[in-house]
């Protein structure tokens, strides 16, 4: 019984020292869940507006995907055509998705004149699917969907409760001011 207790405060003990060291190594400046927020925004977004750009960063950080894109571009619809022959990918006739990723390069590419902005989460999740597990396929892509979907929904009723917050100019002064007391 005793042998069992100090293991386990042993394992415990070394769990900490490994989480110390690795947070220690990979961010030295600020705390765990800051670096957590940067390693989740270290992609790069081309060619969107600010409202666009905010709304693919705020999906994909609630969907916590295992691997990041390296970019994001959203680009006019005729240069997605041309890249989606550039990049030799199959589209079955018919199919019209207005988002797609270029897997070796971890780049997705979003059609600017044609996603729509209720079903753009929806699709991302798929192209994250990509490159989480790293494979072409689709059925692959979308068992790991499955998960950033459900992280989308879950996140959903919360994200318009604090939209609802940001957009009112009373709520954002006193949250941003210094004084916490007023309510
Ligand atoms: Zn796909």
């Amino acid at each position: 019984m005793k042998l069992a207790v100090r293991t386990v405060l042993f394992f415990l003990g070394f769990a900490q020292f490994s989480w110390g060291q690795t947070s220690g190594s990979a961010n030295s400046f600020s705390s765990n869940s800051s670096a957590f927020t940067t390693s989740l925004n270290s992609y790069v977004v081309f060619g969107a507006s600010p409202q666009q750009e905010a709304l693919v960063r705020a999906q994909i950080q609630i969907m916590q995907p295992a691997v990041l894109p390296l970019r994001v571009f959203f680009v006019p619809h005729w240069k997605y055509v041309d890249n989606t022959r550039i990049f030799h990918l199959h589209v079955p006739t018919g199919y019209t998705s207005a988002v797609f990723t270029h897997l070796p390069s971890r780049t997705v590419f979003i059609d600017a004149d044609r996603y729509i902005d209720d079903s753009l989460g929806y699709w991302l999740a798929h192209e994250l699917g990509h490159l989480s597990t790293s494979s072409p396929r689709e059925d692959d892509a979308e068992k790991a969907a499955h998960e950033y979907r459900k992280r989308l929904r879950q996140a959903r009723v919360e994200t318009r409760s604090r939209v609802a917050l940001r957009f009112n100019p009373g709520d954002h002064a006193a949250t941003s001011g210094s004084s916490a007391t007023r309510k």
